[in-house]
């Protein structure tokens, strides 16, 4: 009986062990920190064996082959030592690939995955395929190739997901955009990071396909450099493309043959030139997969978008309460800020992981009358902006910034909370950050 290792007991560790069990592995699950509860009672109920608050080495070394988390850093000692020993270590989605034949749509960037994912899946359901989700949304991949059939999987994958690749397929990819961001993970290296976001396209044929942003430089710098096999689909809203997705006045045009497929911009309820870009790659995926028109049409107009991404919360005294909680780096924000029709209190701060504020220079000028910081360490924000902007004020919880914004905003405005940092100063993560803003604006 093979063994198989599974390192961190979080949602796609359980759901490998509950495949790897299902595929006839000796399977044990090994935390160094707490398994949750319910996990537990799930590997119990599998009768899979585990351990938490350790790693016993000899146990871990044993292995045939090891998944480790995506929250798992490659450099450390215990991954470092299972592949010197030629042990396999690979990632969730790569363990769940081989154990199924369905169709992958693949979905990674920098900011986007999750709307596009979501988006992306409500086409295809609603034109009638039988299609699964996963990646930061429900349950794992793994678990579902191990208790569903669906025929085609949305998934999103994070670069981490990537890294642990080796044979795993998307017949669609898609890049939406490449911008620094956990850099930590790839030894401050930019090139690193965007090697690893293209690992989505390493193993695709010339019978695939990748979508990407071609008003990306960052990604059309690379595929100059480093040619992919599959059939290149860009999408822009800046330029007319011969073949692909792109804007002509308020329509997105979609050209993959003779015919061109045309949608009016009103039809989406997601706001904003980012989520404009996320549905154009979404329409693509769905043409290339045979989704009629008017299916395609049709759905867009029922997608509201996801929790904490430029959320409408409420409009009290003529203000409006936004929350984009999920905004955790500057080009997120950035798209926030510009999709911001009015006058905007700004809500931003939190950890800063390496920001450069300088792109939202004439944004802010342009459309902030005050801003006030939600972090515990607010000194770049200030030291950027105090030039710029009148009215600075630090606040230390979501309900002070709540209530200082109010007194702050006018008829008319906007309250925006568009952090363009983590939450882990004042939080625990970004949702719980959202939460607690809304729960602030509804009992102003
Ligand atoms: P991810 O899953 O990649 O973090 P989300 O869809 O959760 O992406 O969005 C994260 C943040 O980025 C939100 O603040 C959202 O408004 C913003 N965003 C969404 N799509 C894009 C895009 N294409 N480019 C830049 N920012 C985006």
């Amino acid at each position: 009986m093979e063994k198989l290792v599974v390192l961190g007991g979080g949602e796609s560790g359980i759901g490998t062990a509950i495949l790897g069990k299902k595929q006839g592995y000796k399977v044990f699950v090994s935390d160094l920190g707490e398994i949750h509860t319910e996990y537990k009672e799930v590997l119990l109920h599998h009768k899979i064996d585990f351990e938490e608050k350790q790693h016993t080495k000899e146990k871990i070394f044993d292995a045939d082959i090891v998944m480790k988390s995506p929250g798992i850093p490659d450099k450390v000692a215990l991954i470092q030592g299972l592949r010197s020993k030629g042990i396999s270590v690979i990632s969730e989605i790569e363990f769940a690939g081989r154990y199924t034949n369905a169709r992958i749509i693949g979905i990674t960037g920098s900011n986007g995955k999750t709307t596009t994912t979501l988006l992306t899946h409500h086409l295809l359901k609603d034109a009638g395929l039988n299609v699964g989700i996963a990646g930061n949304i429900g349950d794992s991949f793994a678990k579902q190739v191990a208790e569903q059939s669906f025929e085609n999987y949305v998934l999103e994958l994070s670069s981490f997901q990537l890294d642990g690749v080796e044979e795993f397929n998307s017949h669609i990819a898609m890049i939406t955009n490449i911008t620094p961001d956990h850099l930590d993970r790839y030894d401050y290296d930019f090139n690193n990071y965007i090697a690893s976001k293209f690992r989505i396209a390493k193993n695709q044929t010339e019978k695939d396909f990748l979508i990407y942003d071609s008003d990306d430089k960052v990604i059309t710098s690379w595929l100059a450099e480093n040619p992919v096999k599959s059939k290149l689909v860009p999408f822009s809203i800046l330029k007319e493309l011969e073949y692909g997705a792109f804007i002509r006045e308020n329509n997105i045009i979609i050209r993959l043959n003779e015919e061109e497929y045309i949608m009016n911009t009103s039809y989406l309820k997601i706001k904003g030139k980012h989520n404009t870009k996320n549905a154009m790659a979404s329409m693509l995926a769905s043409k290339l997969l045979q989704v009629r028109n008017q299916s395609i049409t049709e759905s867009m107009s029922g997608f509201e978008g996801a929790e904490h991404r430029l959320e409408k919360v409420l409009k009290i005294e003529g203000v409006s309460y936004v929350n984009d909680s999920k905004a955790t780096n500057v080009n997120a924000t950035f798209y926030a800020l510009e999709c911001m029709d009015r006058p905007t209190v700004w809500i931003v701060g939190g950890v800063d992981k390496g920001n450069d504020y300088t792109d939202l220079l004439p944004l802010v000028r342009e459309k902030v009358k005050a801003i006030v910081c939600l972090g515990l360490d607010n000194r770049k924000i200030i030291d950027t902006f105090q030039n710029v902007v009148d009215v600075i004020v630090e606040t230390a919880g979501a309900e002070e910034a709540v209530k200082v914004s109010h007194k702050l905003a006018e008829k008319n405005d906007t309250v925006l909370l568009s952090p363009a940092c983590a939450s882990f100063d004042l939080f625990e993560d970004y949702e719980d950050r959202g939460r607690k803003f809304k729960k602030a604006v509804r009992e102003l």
